[in-house]
C-alpha cells in the first residue's frame, strides 16, 4: 500500500500534526514570497517542495570551482545532451549547474507539440537559475488586452499593483536607473549597473535616431550596493562574476535560498517540507472549500495529507495548472475550480526567436571590468499608444555589447601568432535577442494524460502550445528593426537569426489559471483567489491574464506579496 499512488487517501501523521494556517505549494521565486509575507503576518506556513533541499552557502557545490576543476572544464558531454536534448538546449545549463536542473528523462511530460519545458525541482526552483532581469510591467501592459480585444481585462491595473512592486523591489534589492519612462516605470532602485562602450554608442545613437524608441542600461536583482535590509538577510554586495545560476553564498543575487525562504524560517512561522510531490488539492464537499493537500514522498511514494485553512498554488506555470486539473472531486469532476472548462487554456509565453549581431568599428583603446550582470533594454515601441501595425502587441530588445578575443589575423586556427592574438581583445560587437509578447489563446493549452503517468502515480502533462501568424510577423518587424538600428549606428557584418526555438524556452510560461473579472471566461479574481474555491491561492505564471513584453518574475512576486496580504485580511475577517 505504501507504494499504491492511486489510493492516497492516507493521513499518516494525524490531523492535529499535519495542520497548519496556510500552506504554500512550491518554494521557488513566487512561492518563496508567499511564504514570507505569510510567515512574516504570524501565520503557521508549511511549504511543500517536490525537489531536494538546497540550504543557502551549503547547497552550492560548483560556486567557487574553477573551469579546470570540472571533468570538462564546464562543458557536459555529448551523451548527456543527447540524452536530454530538451534542457540542454538552456543556454544556462552545464556542467557547474546540471544539478539545478530538471532531466528530461526522470520528469516525462508529453510534447502533442514541441515545448521545451525547463524546471528546477529543488528548494529555490528556478530562482536559482534565472537571468535576473527585474522590469515592472507598465500600465499600457495591463491595459493591452482590454484595448485589442485579445484574451480578457485585466482585473487589476498598474497603479494597484505599483505598491507592491516597491514592496517586494525594496526587499529583494533592484539595480537600476530611473529613467522616467511612461512604457516602462522606475522602481525603487539600487545604484545602476555601467554599460559598456559599446552599448554606451548603441544606447545614444537609438535615443537620437528614433523619437519613439528609448534605451537604457538593464533593471536586475543585483546587490550594487546593499542597504540594511538587504545585510539583514546576509546578503552581500555583488561582485560581478556571472556564475549565478551555480548558486552564490554572498546571496548577492536574489533567490528565495539567499532572501525569502531564510527570512520565513527567522519568524518561527515556516515548516519547509523537502521531497514532498504535492498530488492534489482537497477539496471539502461540505465546508464548500479546499481543507488541504495530499503529498507523495518523492522519494518513499508514501502518500500523506496536510491541511491548512489557505492554500497559495507556486509550483510555477505549468505544475500548478497540473496540480489543479489533478485536483478532482464530486464538485469539480474537471479540476478544482474549472467550472468554465478554461483550466489549462490560454497558455503564453514570450517568443525569443528573433536575434541579431554585428561588429562595431572603433573604441579599440577601451575595454570593461568584471563580468556585469545586465545589459541594455529598450521597451516595446509598437502599438503602445495606438494600433498602429498589422500586428497585436510588440517586443522588447535586450542588447549587450562585448569586446572577444582577437586569434591573430584569423589565417590560422594553431602555432604561435594565434596563441600570441589570443592574449589581445577582438573588436567589439553587439547582440540584440527580442523579447516578443504572445496572445493567449485558447487553443494553446495543457492537459493532464489519460493514461501516462509520472513515477509517482501522477498523470503526465501534455502541453499544446504553438507560434502563430502574429508571432511571426512581430518576429519579421523585430529582424528589420533592429538591423536597421544597428546599420543607423554605423555597426557592419549585421547578421539576423531566426533560432526557430520551440515555445518554452523563454521560460517564461504564463496562463492557464488567468485572472479576470468575470468568472464565465477567467478562474482567479483579483486577489487570485479561485472564483468558486476562495481559499485556494494561485499567484504564480499560472494566473497571468496576458504576458506583456516584459519579464515576467518581478510581477510574481508583487502580485504573490499583494495576494498573500489579503490572504491574511480575509482570514482575519473570517471571510475565509
Ligand atoms: C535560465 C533561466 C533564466 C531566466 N531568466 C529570467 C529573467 O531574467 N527574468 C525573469 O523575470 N525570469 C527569468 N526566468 C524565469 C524565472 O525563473 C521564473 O519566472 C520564476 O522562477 C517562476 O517562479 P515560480 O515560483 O513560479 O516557479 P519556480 O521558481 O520554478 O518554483 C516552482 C517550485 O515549485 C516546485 N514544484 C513544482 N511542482 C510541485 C509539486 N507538485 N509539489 C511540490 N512542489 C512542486 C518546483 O520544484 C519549484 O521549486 C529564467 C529562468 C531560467 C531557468
Amino acid at each position: 500500500m505504501p507504494n499504491d499512488t492511486t489510493q492516497v487517501n492516507i493521513n499518516s501523521g494525524g490531523t492535529a500534526q499535519n495542520t497548519y494556517d496556510a500552506i504554500v505549494i512550491g518554494s521557488g521565486i513566487s512561492g518563496g514570497w508567499a511564504a514570507k509575507e505569510l510567515c512574516d503576518h504570524g501565520l503557521k506556513t508549511l511549504v511543500l517542495e517536490r525537489g531536494k533541499d538546497v540550504v543557502h552557502i551549503k547547497g552550492y557545490p560548483t560556486a567557487t570551482k574553477n573551469p579546470w576543476d570540472f571533468p570538462h572544464r564546464g562543458q557536459m558531454p555529448l551523451q548527456v545532451e543527447q540524452e536530454n536534448p530538451v534542457v540542454a538546449r538552456c543556454y544556462a545549463y552545464s556542467e557547474a549547474s546540471d544539478h539545478f536542473f530538471v532531466k528530461d528523462k526522470e520528469h516525462p511530460y508529453i510534447q502533442e507539440k514541441p515545448f521545451d519545458w525547463i524546471r528546477g525541482y529543488q528548494v529555490g526552483g528556478k530562482s536559482l537559475l534565472w537571468a535576473r532581469a527585474t522590469q515592472r510591467w507598465s500600465k499600457f501592459d495591463f491595459m493591452g488586452p482590454a484595448r485589442d480585444g485579445y484574451a480578457v481585462e485585466w482585473p487589476i491595473t498598474y497603479e494597484e499593483l505599483a505598491p507592491w512592486y516597491s514592496h517586494v523591489e525594496l526587499f529583494a534589492g533592484i539595480s537600476g536607473n530611473k529613467d522616467g519612462l511612461e512604457t516602462l516605470p522606475d522602481g525603487e532602485f539600487l545604484p545602476p549597473w555601467e554599460l559598456n562602450c559599446a552599448e554606451s554608442d548603441l544606447l545614444q545613437k537609438i535615443n537620437a535616431n528614433y523619437k519613439d524608441r528609448h534605451a537604457i542600461i538593464g533593471r536586475c536583482a543585483h546587490l550594487t550596493q546593499p542597504k540594511q535590509i538587504h545585510l539583514d538577510q546576509g546578503r552581500q554586495q555583488c561582485q560581478a562574476r556571472t556564475l549565478c545560476e551555480r548558486g552564490w553564498p554572498y546571496g548577492v543575487y536574489f533567490s528565495s535560498n539567499a532572501s525569502t525562504l531564510p527570512w520565513a524560517q527567522k519568524t518561527g512561522n515556516m515548516t519547509l517540507r523537502p521531497d514532498s510531490v504535492v498530488h492534489s488539492i482537497i477539496y471539502d464537499e461540505k465546508k464548500g472549500k479546499a481543507s488541504g493537500v495530499r503529498v507523495i514522498d518523492a522519494k518513499t511514494k508514501e502518500a500523506t495529507e496536510y491541511f491548512a485553512k489557505i492554500i497559495f498554488v507556486n509550483a510555477a506555470c505549468l505544475n500548478s495548472n497540473l496540480v489543479l486539473l489533478n485536483s478532482t472531486s464530486g464538485r469539480f469532476p474537471n479540476g478544482l475550480g474549472n467550472d468554465n472548462g478554461l483550466l489549462g487554456k490560454y497558455i503564453a509565453f514570450h517568443n525569443y526567436r528573433g536575434t541579431i549581431t554585428a561588429t562595431i568599428e572603433g573604441f579599440e583603446d577601451q575595454y570593461f571590468y568584471g563580468r556585469k550582470p545586465t545589459g541594455a533594454m529598450m521597451p516595446n515601441f509598437r502599438n503602445v499608444y495606438k494600433q498602429e501595425m498589422d500586428f497585436q502587441r510588440g517586443y522588447m530588445v535586450h542588447f549587450m555589447g562585448g569586446r572577444g578575443r582577437s586569434y591573430g589575423n584569423g589565417n590560422s586556427e594553431i602555432g604561435g601568432e594565434y596563441k600570441d592574438g589570443m592574449t589581445e581583445p577582438g573588436s567589439w560587437g553587439m547582440f540584440m535577442m527580442m523579447q516578443g509578447e504572445t496572445i493567449p489563446k485558447e487553443t494553446n493549452h495543457v492537459r493532464l494524460s489519460k493514461d501516462q503517468k509520472d513515477p509517482w502515480g501522477i498523470p503526465q502533462l501534455i502541453t499544446s502550445v504553438s507560434y502563430d501568424d502574429n508571432d511571426e510577423k512581430v518576429l519579421k518587424d523585430f529582424l528589420t528593426q533592429g538591423a536597421e538600428m544597428m546599420d543607423r549606428a554605423g555597426y557592419k557584418h549585421i547578421n539576423q537569426n531566426d533560432s526557430k526555438q520551440a515555445p518554452g524556452l523563454d521560460i517564461h510560461e504564463m496562463g492557464g489559471v488567468r485572472m479576470g473579472k468575470d468568472p464565465k471566461t477567467s478562474l482567479l479574481n483579483k486577489w487570485n483567489q479561485l472564483h468558486t474555491c476562495n481559499n485556494v491561492f494561485v499567484t504564480d505564471g499560472a494566473c497571468m491574464t496576458s504576458t506583456s513584453t516584459q519579464n515576467p518574475s518581478l510581477t510574481f512576486m508583487a502580485i504573490t506579496a499583494r495576494a498573500a496580504n489579503h490572504a491574511v485580511e480575509e482570514l482575519k475577517k473570517g471571510n475565509i
